[in-house]
């Protein structure tokens, strides 16, 4: 059995290598859809909706209404840096596949407890950049 929930926040970033539009600072209103996999409990729950949500929406709120850097756009976060304006810094190129990845992997390490308590057995997350491009990425638990 699998349950999903979708959760949406606005953010800026850019490609800083890309030979194309993608190079300059623009914004998507991304869209994510969390999966989680198992057996139904007693009370008929893979896992409540309300505990899904609570257990998400922290690392939505951390990029919403930001400007997603990468660490080696060393050009742009020295401009957030001297105007103190809001970003959030990862370690690596924002394309869809590796924010898939990163919030993947953020889920499944933040709350490794909760997930084994409800028996889940895999998590799915899927980022749509826009309403038509989307990147998945599936993290198996069993
Ligand atoms: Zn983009």
């Amino acid at each position: 059995m699998k349950v999903s929930k979708k959760f949406k926040w606005e953010a800026a970033h850019r490609i800083p290598w890309y030979k194309g539009k993608c190079q300059h600072l623009h914004g998507h209103s991304y869209k994510m859809e969390v999966e989680f996999e198992g057996e139904t409990d007693a009370n008929g729950f893979v896992i409540d909706f309300h505990e899904l949500k609570k257990m998400i929406q922290p690392l939505v709120d951390e990029l919403d209404h930001t400007t997603i850097i990468s660490e080696k756009d060393t050009e742009l976060k020295q401009v957030f840096d001297d105007k103190k304006w809001k970003y959030f810094l990862l370690p690596f190129d924002s394309t869809a596949e590796n924010l898939c990845k990163y919030l993947s992997s953020e889920i499944t390490r933040l709350h490794s407890a909760t997930l084994k308590q409800h028996s889940i057995t895999a998590v799915e997350v899927k980022i749509f950049e826009t309403e038509t491009s989307c990147a998945t990425c599936k993290a198996d638990l069993k």
